[in-house]
């Protein structure tokens, strides 16, 4: 149900939507060498996080952001005693930080190759697991959702799955070049967290769960919490 649901709301939220036709699929199958028999299509942008992170951590600092590196026990912790407004964004961190039990790792593997010759994104939409992402410096193939797995080790048999996988969507990846594996922990929770509270004469903003999406989503949760902040100062003024 859940999956029919995102589909369904797919064609008002992208550019481009449809369904494949007999011909488009049949020149997809030429180019990939693989027979495919239903495919959806739309046109959106691939975001590459080092880059956008690297660049929206250097407009903070042009606004005169300060960073300060450190670990937090729990919100009490001495260390914030000189805040009274905290935004709480520990993604997997708010575990034991807040502490919400609810907030699990979902591991993901994935593998990196070169692939100049792929350029568009590719996506198993039975699994919704596996994916072709091309970006600037290399073709990402994914990945592994295992929840509550802690692990950041690679796996040889997660290595093994995300190739067989992928090579079902797209088969001449079996020729790429292999650059390099990755693992990560998606900070999952049964839904995001944001919300606000007053608590011991402090006003938090909770910001965390966001699971697979968090590069997805960031722009709009960001903006709710830009939000939330803006109307607390204005009933403290
Ligand atoms: C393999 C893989 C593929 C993904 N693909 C996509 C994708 O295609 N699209 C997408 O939108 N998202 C994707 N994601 C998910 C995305 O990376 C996350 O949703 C996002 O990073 C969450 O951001 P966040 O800032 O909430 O948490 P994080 O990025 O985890 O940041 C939390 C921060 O809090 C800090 N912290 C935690 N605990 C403490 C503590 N006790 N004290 C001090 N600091 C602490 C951490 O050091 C970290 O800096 C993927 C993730 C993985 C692993």
């Amino acid at each position: 149900m859940k999956t029919k649901l995102k589909i369904l709301h797919l064609p008002y939220s992208v550019f481009g939507y449809r369904v494949l036709d007999k011909e488009q699929l049949d020149y997809l199958s030429g180019l990939y060498s693989v027979k495919y028999t239903f495919g959806r299509t739309f046109t959106s942008f691939v975001v590459y996080p080092p880059t956008i992170l690297k660049k929206m951590y250097q407009q903070f600092k042009n606004a005169n952001g300060i960073t300060i590196q450190s670990y937090i026990n729990s919100l009490r912790d001495l260390k914030l005693d000189d805040y009274n407004v905290i935004i709480n964004c520990m993604g997997l961190g708010a575990r034991e930080v807040v502490p919400d039990a609810k907030v699990i790792p979902i591991r993901g593997q994935i593998t990196r190759i070169s692939a100049p010759w792929i350029n568009q994104v590719v996506v198993d939409e039975d699994t919704g697991h596996y994916f072709i992402i091309p970006n600037i410096h290399n073709c990402v193939l994914g990945g592994t959702h295992q929840k509550n797995n802690f692990c950041t080790e690679i796996d040889d048999n997660d290595k093994e799955f995300i190739l067989n996988e992928c090579m079902e969507l797209i088969p001449g990846i079996k020729h790429a070049k292999l650059i390099s594996h990755w693992v990560g922990l998606r900070p999952g929770r049964d839904k995001i967290r944001l919300v606000s509270e007053e608590k011991d004469g402090k006003f938090y903003i909770h910001n965390y769960g966001h699971g697979g999406s968090g590069f997805t989503l960031f722009w709009g949760c960001a903006s709710d919490v830009l939000d939330i902040f803006d109307n607390y100062m204005k009933t403290k003024n």
